[in-house]
């Protein structure tokens, strides 16, 4: 049988293209784990919208502001100029955004935003509740613990998927395949993101010669409570600051007053670079303090980020929380065209995290992924419904192979690529020591591994490569002058 869609991942990309699709086609949604195992679920602060039609050229200037003016402008304006309508639909279709007392829509502002643009949800869970209203929402297969290992893709056509389900190899054929699997984060030491999100499809892309792009553009949240034996460490919102969250050292000094204008609005790069390079200099732990707040507004507000604080021991607003920076979202991925077709591929989408349109440039403005995975998902159909590309398996030569997802050999290597990213390829990078990690990565691809573990190294080696080849710092990318 051959699919009309497959969709690999379950996260706001994936399942708002499944979303866009007709009940009459024939469509299989895949996803690694159980569907809330991604980053759309952990999304807490919001998502970023233009507020009117005046607001469209403000919020687009803004977006482009934070990417340090290297945005591809016209993903720029598709992103602003379709965010009314996607929100919109959604609100029609049901979604439910925080309102205020009269019932209209409520907006908070986050950094680099130049006014309050920002819906939420259940106050700081609107990954949560956005991923359930696309899953309640969701008319097509889903078939959950399904790790895609290969993609069957010859000639720029691809003709489908094999992956691993329950253990037993599985191949799925599709006239339309939509990669929707995310960014990268479980290749750093410390990142906010899901446990199933690894980058396995960016190294896929990187072994048959699909296109990848700004890999090296890395973001790195600024506030994050990283003292956990979880792999996943504890994102403290942006919102927070927005709302007046502070950031100060042991003494309560706001040191970023010192780096620049904005202070705690300031853009992530700014701030993480900030953190990273006062904690270097005066070895003094950075805190997010929350002393403007009253306690019931706070837990009304964030009574998710109460709730998990409290159970990691702190009595938030009196308390304040001890925060470093870490790995959150990539802005580079599989190079797209407008409409998220992989460049060069007939029939070869990506949406979402793992895509690069080019929209978020240097540096991603907070809150503008969630709506990133609503629009591009569903031009990405718009497109291939357009083009109406049909395969013929006639044409496939493709065998499939057995892989082992892991080998005993794996944990030291993973462990040790982690930090060596965290370290090397991180918020400050030099151009000898981005030398060597190449080398040590590339040393690591020559041993047997398994296959999740080869496809993770590929996808760091494209990180690296991609810091060595941009010379000057930009955004998220700071090369450190040796
Ligand atoms: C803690 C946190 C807070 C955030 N807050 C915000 C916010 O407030 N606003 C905002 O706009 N953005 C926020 N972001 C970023 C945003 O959540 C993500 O960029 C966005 O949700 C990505 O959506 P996605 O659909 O592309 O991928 P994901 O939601 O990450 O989904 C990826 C899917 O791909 C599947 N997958 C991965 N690899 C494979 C494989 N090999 N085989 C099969 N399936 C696979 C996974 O199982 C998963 O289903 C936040 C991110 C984090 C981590």
């Amino acid at each position: 049988m051959i699919y009309d869609y497959l969709i690999i991942g379950a996260g706001v990309a994936g399942l708002n293209a499944a979303r866009s699709i007709s009940r009459d086609k024939k469509v299989l949604i895949v996803c690694k784990r159980s569907p809330w195992e991604c980053n759309t679920f952990f999304a807490q602060g919001g998502v970023a919208s233009a507020i009117n039609d005046a607001d469209i050229p403000l919020y687009a200037q803004d977006t482009i502001s934070a990417g340090v003016g290297t945005n591809n402008l016209e993903a720029v304006n598709t992103l602003s100029q379709n965010s009314i309508r996607v929100i919109d639909d959604l609100v029609k279709d049901g979604m439910n955004f925080d309102r205020n007392e009269e019932g209209e829509l409520l907006f908070t502002k986050e950094a680099a935003h130049s006014c309050s643009r920002i819906l939420h949800a259940d106050g700081d869970a609107t990954g949560r509740e956005l991923h359930m209203f696309l899953l309640k929402a969701c008319k097509h297969e889903i078939m959950t613990d399904s790790i895609v290992v290969d993609l069957l893709y010859e000639d720029s056509i691809c003709y489908g998927a094999q992956f691993i389900h329950n253990g037993a190899d599985k191949i799925i054929y599709a006239h339309n395949t939509i990669i929707a699997s995310g960014g990268v984060g479980s290749i750093y030491r410390y990142h906010t993101n899901s446990t199933t999100i690894a980058g396995d499809i960016q190294g896929i892309c990187v072994e048959k010669g699909i296109p990848l792009k700004d890999m090296e553009m890395m973001q790195f949240h600024p506030t994050v409570f990283v003292d956990t034996p979880h792999a996943r460490k504890t994102l403290l919102t942006e919102a927070l600051r927005g709302e007046g969250a502070e950031i100060e050292d042991e003494d309560g000094y706001r040191f970023l007053k010192d780096y620049h204008k904005d202070e705690e609005l300031a853009p992530r790069d700014i701030v993480s670079r900030a953190i990273f390079d006062y904690s270097q200099k005066t070895g003094s732990q950075v805190y997010l303090s929350f002393k403007n707040f009253k306690k019931k507004f706070f837990q009304k507000r964030f009574p998710n980020i109460y709730k998990n604080l409290m159970e990691l021991g702190f009595d938030l607003p009196f308390e304040r929380v001890p925060i470093s920076p870490a790995f959150h979202y990539s802005m580079g991925g599989i190079n797209v065209d407008i409409n998220s077709k992989v460049k060069g591929c007939k029939n070869l989408y990506a949406v979402g995290e793992a895509a690069c349109t080019g929209v978020h440039g240097a540096n991603r403005l907070a809150s503008n992924s969630l709506l990133e995975g609503l629009v591009f998902s569903s031009l990405s159909v718009q497109k291939s419904q357009e083009i109406n590309f049909k395969i013929d398996l006639n044409k496939l030569t493709f065998k499939p192979r057995h892989f082992e997802l892991k080998k005993q050999i794996d944990k030291a290597i993973k462990d040790d690529l982690r930090n060596l990213m965290w370290v090397n390829v991180g918020i400050v990078r030099e151009s000898q020591k981005l030398i060597d990690v190449l080398d040590e990565v590339s040393l690591y691809l020559e041993e047997d591994v398994g296959r999740l573990l080869f496809l993770r190294l590929l996808t760091a080696k494209s990180i690296i490569q991609s810091a060595i080849d941009r010379k000057e710092s930009i955004g998220a990318h700071y090369i450190k002058e040796s």
